[in-house]
């Protein structure tokens, strides 16, 4: 049976799991539900976090979520231009999210949480824009609960978004995802690989290493039309690159999944009910990184729900915000200007379709600023080896930790 609680949070993944500890310590009774019989599987992810962001949260990774360690990652952009970035955003760490999760969701019941996995909120009551019931089917039996405040942490297709009529962000801001993990045939390099290609579409493809000859291979991107798999199976097997690499028989598992890109959208607070994770599309939005900054924001949420109840002082949930600038800095608003910087390169019709995804890939890798693009578009009509030799000219100006080479892959 499902006991009641002051903060029921709703989904069991980074956002919900930090929000759930951080509540508990706060001193609030909390319940954690999520739908999925075992927390953490299917994963729906490529799994990959950033050291900054990680030694910036003080997040420990639990004894066997670490896959691999990425001291680097590589942009091919549009197949003729190869750009490694050694600048510490791009080291990162690639971690097993089944072990992760489940750990982050252990993290919380020890903090004190109720934990209950196969627990799915299908409905709620409203009293004016206060959610005052929660109606939950556990184990396949109905519960009420009454929570005072409540943290919608149940991912991108919100439950509780869809209920309340509240819509953050819309379909049009969100990238459709697919990938696999597969076996190589080679010993695949310490680093990530980033592909920006017309073939891709409005996204990037990716191949992220989880061991010596394992890996997550991917591609998302915004507006992606027809089969995925089909997509992927296509890019595949005619991207050179990829093709000599991996074997598309050769696939351990498959996921899929969309991920929120909609900006910054702050701390979004609706009545008695934060959103938190990708239910509030807190990604770092040009990358669409979203396992840490979830997990930051769902601590913000968990805390300052805490201080709510333990004051019982509603308004205190408008520090919300507060707390995730606390925790992040202006990263995830830095994130959405990317973005942003990225879309209007990309919907750009003057500039033919291969250059720019090379403009696009070069200020995602932030080895160039918007107020440059005119410049660097001027460098993509040359021939390859001056317009490579162009580009080590302004790194090696810029003193960036990054070097470029010309790639004939088409
Ligand atoms: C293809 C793809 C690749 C990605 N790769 C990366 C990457 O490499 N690195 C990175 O940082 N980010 C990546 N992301 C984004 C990342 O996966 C998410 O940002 C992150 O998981 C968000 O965490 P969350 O806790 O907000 O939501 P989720 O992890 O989605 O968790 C939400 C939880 O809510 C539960 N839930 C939903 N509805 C209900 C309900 N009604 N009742 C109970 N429970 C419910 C779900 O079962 C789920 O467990 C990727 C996304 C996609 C789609």
């Amino acid at each position: 049976m499902l006991k009641e609680c002051e903060i029921l949070v709703v989904g069991a993944g980074p956002a919900g799991s930090s929000a759930a500890m951080a509540a508990a310590e706060g001193g609030a009774r909390t319940l954690l539900i999520d739908r999925k019989k075992e927390i953490g599987t299917p994963v729906q992810c490529g799994e990959v976090v950033g050291e900054t962001l990680l030694r910036k949260l003080k997040l420990k990774l639990p004894p066997g979520a670490l896959a691999a360690k990425l001291d680097h990652t590589t942009f091919l952009l549009d197949r003729r231009v190869k750009l490694t970035s050694r600048e510490p955003y791009w080291k990162a760490v690639t971690l097993e999210r089944k072990i992760f999760d489940k750990a982050l969701a252990a993290r919380a019941a020890e903090a004190g949480a109720m934990v209950h996995a196969d627990a799915r909120l299908t409905d709620i009551k409203m009293d004016g824009d206060r959610v005052v019931q929660a109606t939950i089917v556990h184990q396949g039996v109905e519960a009420k609960v009454h929570p005072k405040v409540i943290v919608a942490a149940d991912g991108v297709h919100s439950t509780l978004s869809r209920l309340m009529n509240v819509e953050l962000f819309t379909e049009k801001a969100m990238a459709k995802g697919i990938e696999y993990e597969m076996v190589s045939s080679r010993r695949l390099p310490s680093g990530m690989q980033i592909f920006l290609e017309p073939e891709v579409g409005l996204g990037y493809g990716w191949v992220i290493p989880k061991g010596p000859r394992r890996a997550n291979v991917g591609l998302a991107a915004i507006g992606l039309k027809g089969s995925r798999r089909d997509r992927l199976q296509e890019w595949l097997t005619t991207n050179p690159m990829l093709a000599s690499m991996f074997d598309v028989d050769k696939v351990l598992e498959v996921k899929t999944g969309d991920a929120p890109l909609p900006g910054f959208l702050g701390g979004p607070r609706r009545g008695n009910v934060l959103f938190a994770g990708d239910a509030a599309g807190q990604t770092l939005a040009f990358v669409g990184e979203g396992i840490a900054p979830s997990y930051a924001c769902g601590m913000g949420a968990g805390a300052v729900a805490a201080a709510a109840v333990r004051q019982n002082d509603m308004s205190r949930l408008d520090c919300y915000e507060n707390a995730i600038e606390d925790l992040l800095g202006s990263e995830l608003a830095e994130g959405g200007d990317i973005k942003d910087n990225i879309l209007n390169v990309w919907m750009d019709e003057s500039i033919p379709a291969g250059d720019r995804t090379v403009l696009c890939g070069l200020l995602m890798s932030e080895v160039l600023f918007p107020e440059e693009i005119e410049e660097a578009r001027a460098l993509l009509s040359m021939p390859q080896q001056t317009m490579v030799r162009a580009m080590k000219d302004a790194l090696a100006k810029r003193k960036a930790r990054a070097t470029v080479s010309a790639l004939r892959l088409r």
